[in-house]
């Protein structure tokens, strides 16, 4: 199959294509590279299966293509709240595009929503039936609204248009390819034990999340995108749930070092808790992950041992 992924030069994209590549398919990588980087899809440049396009996803585009996997959106806290009109943009925009798209040529899409759709959640786990706790005009909302907006515009393409789409709600997940200086927790804490820094736990670390190691949620991805029994939204994350103080410490302990703890302020709005019902991927794709958490650090702290040694 031709395969678009928006996103593709980042950090879940760049894995995708090489998932998608290795299956024969062709690869059309489409990216702005604003957190995106050259080097995650450099070893992929000259293979004739692959082709790297520069665009924005706010501005039309037209390829003929069998499936679109839409992931082209900013995913930290601080680079989404660095433009958050554009980073609405990019969800809405994106959104559009993509379904326009999708309509055009009769391709299957597929759209990468988050676990950020339920907010701070008053419902634990959470299972895909529950509908959220958001804030509809703070620091977050530009992600969390713009990826809820998208589902709408996702689900009303599918009942106006029939357009085939799948979406799939994507919980915190973490691997090789995140950027070092990414400010999501995990790459946090790995590059500064690993530069000798304080691992900066915001607030008093009682917070939760649940952890996904990046090869497993690209497996469900495309048992997802493949399957044609529902088109969502389905929860895939890990639901292995660890206070951040927990993560922090497990970090210390498999880089060894002079590091500690220091405390900074929780931002506003921070969910609590987080952990995915994973029942329906359970069921329908016979998927659950299979990486612990401590496995997934150390090959996580080995990547970025040697990225930070070059
Ligand atoms: P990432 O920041 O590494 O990747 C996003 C990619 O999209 C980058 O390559 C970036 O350059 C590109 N991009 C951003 N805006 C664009 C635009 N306007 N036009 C074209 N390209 C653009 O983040 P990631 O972790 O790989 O996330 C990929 C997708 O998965 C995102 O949509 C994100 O919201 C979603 N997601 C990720 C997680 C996670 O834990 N990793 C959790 C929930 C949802
Ligand atoms: N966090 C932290 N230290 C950091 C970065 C993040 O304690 O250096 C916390 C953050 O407050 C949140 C959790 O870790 O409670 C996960 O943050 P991240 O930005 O990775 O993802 P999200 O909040 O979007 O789930």
């Amino acid at each position: 199959m031709r395969i678009l992924i928006t996103g593709g030069a980042g950090f879940l994209g760049s894995h995708l294509c090489d998932r998608l590549i290795e299956q024969g398919h062709e690869i059309i990588c489409l990216d702005n590279f604003f957190t995106g980087r050259k080097a995650n899809i450099q070893h992929l440049v000259g293979n004739p299966h692959f082709e790297l396009v520069r665009h924005d996803v706010i501005d039309p585009f037209k390829f003929e293509v069998d499936r679109i996997y839409n992931l082209a959106c900013p995913a930290s806290p601080p680079h989404y709240q660095y433009n958050p009109i554009k980073t609405m943009k990019t969800s809405v925009l994106g959104a559009i595009n993509c379904l326009g798209l999708a309509k055009r040529v009769k391709a299957r899409v597929f759209q990468a929503s988050t676990s950020e759709v339920y907010g701070d959640p008053n419902v634990h786990p959470q299972p895909e039936a529950y509908w959220g706790h958001v804030n509809p005009i703070g620091l977050r909302s530009c992600y969390d609204e713009g990826k809820r907006a998208a589902e709408t515009l996702f689900f009303d393409y599918h009942r106006e248009n029939g357009v085939d789409i799948r979406v799939i709600r994507i919980f915190n997940t973490y691997g090789p390819r995140m950027l070092p200086d990414d400010g999501r927790v995990v790459s946090n804490f790995i590059v500064q034990a690993l530069q000798g820094n304080d691992l900066t736990v915001y607030g008093e670390g009682s917070q939760t999340r649940s952890f996904c190691y990046v090869d497993d949620l690209v497996d469900g991805f495309m048992r997802f995108m493949e399957q044609e029994k529902i088109v969502g939204p389905m929860n895939l994350g890990n639901p292995g749930e660890f206070t951040m103080l927990q993560l922090a410490e497990l970090v210390l302990k498999k880089v060894g070092g002079k590091s500690r703890i220091t405390h900074l302020p929780l931002p506003s709005d921070d969910p609590k808790q987080r952990q995915p019902d994973i029942s329906l991927a359970k069921e329908t794709l016979g998927w659950e992950p299979k990486v612990p958490l401590e496995s997934g650090i150390e090959k996580t702290i080995a990547y970025f041992k040697g990225t930070l040694a070059k």
